[in-house]
């Protein structure tokens, strides 16, 4: 990874505002769901819809994904509302069927970016594409296996590549669900300040009420995006209930963020 000038340029390329702002349900739960989340989201600071419809729980037992018929869901949402699509692929089957229905961008999921070999089947699978492919930091606290899994996709030649600061995991408990340990997606920044930063401060906080503070953290230190979990009855969502904010607590937070202008 020499030279990583053009990574950056994906984000204005798009005419993605500054910060970049991915929002949408955990999981995606029925079609209904997915379009009247995305059209609560249509005209705010989100300009991408995320959903998950693999979902690589942690544990068997749980809701782990409607699949393939989500991505239909997700067509249609683009086409309702306009927004750019977003979601997790978790092996090169999920590419496929991602690219086949035209999903704007696939992010590996932190269970994922620790496993080299399946980054490597994702980043064959996806060689070559102009597709926007962003990849989530391992669970662990283990720069290098991140670095790895950008560089397994960078020389398959994605150029529209990010990361995605999730936080990660410890054996203690904390008020994190993941800890933020801020020190490595910074280190990741200096080493490659083209490569586009976003946080996730939802599975970093996994509780609705410290969401804002972990997004104003980010912010302040220069990240190019949030990626914020959005339901409209975020109680009773399938997936990671505590964290998700609704549409209009998302609308009141981006008014409330400080965001650095770029000539700050
Ligand atoms: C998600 O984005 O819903 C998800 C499963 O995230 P992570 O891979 O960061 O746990
Ligand atoms: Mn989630």
């Amino acid at each position: 990874m020499e030279n990583t000038k053009e990574l950056k340029t994906w984000l204005n390329d798009f005419g993605l505002n500054h910060p970049l702002v991915i929002a949408g349900p955990c999981s995606a739960e029925t079609e209904e769901q997915v379009l009247k989340i995305a059209h609560e989201l249509k005209d705010t600071d989100a300009t991408v819809l995320r959903a998950g419809i693999w979902k690589p729980r942690t544990r068997p037992g749980n809701f782990e994904g409607v699949g393939a018929l989500g991505l239909k869901w997700l067509q249609k949402a683009k086409k309702e509302t306009g927004m750019l699509t977003a979601t997790e692929v978790a092996n090169k089957d999920h590419v496929k069927l991602a690219l086949e229905h035209d999903i704007d961008i696939l992010w590996i999921g932190a269970r994922t970016t620790v496993s080299p070999f399946i980054v490597q089947e994702i980043a064959d699978a996806l060689e070559g594409t102009d597709k926007i492919v962003l990849v989530k930091n391992p669970v662990n606290p283990d720069l290098p296996l991140w670095l790895g899994a950008i560089e397994r996709l960078y020389t398959a030649n994605i150029k529209k590549l990010g990361v995605i600061h999730r936080g990660f995991s410890t054996y203690e408990k904390t008020r994190y669900r993941n800890n933020p340990e801020w020190q490595i997606p910074i280190e990741l920044q200096n080493r490659f300040p083209d490569l586009p930063l976003i946080c996730d401060p939802s599975h970093i906080a996994g509780r609705r009420d410290i969401i804002f503070d972990i997004c104003q953290t980010a912010l302040d230190l220069n990240f190019d995006g949030l990626m914020v979990e959005t339901h409209y009855d975020p109680d009773n969502a399938w997936s990671d209930a505590k964290q998700q904010i609704t549409p209009s607590s998302l609308v009141q937070m981006m008014v409330d963020l400080k965001v650095r202008k770029a000539t700050d």
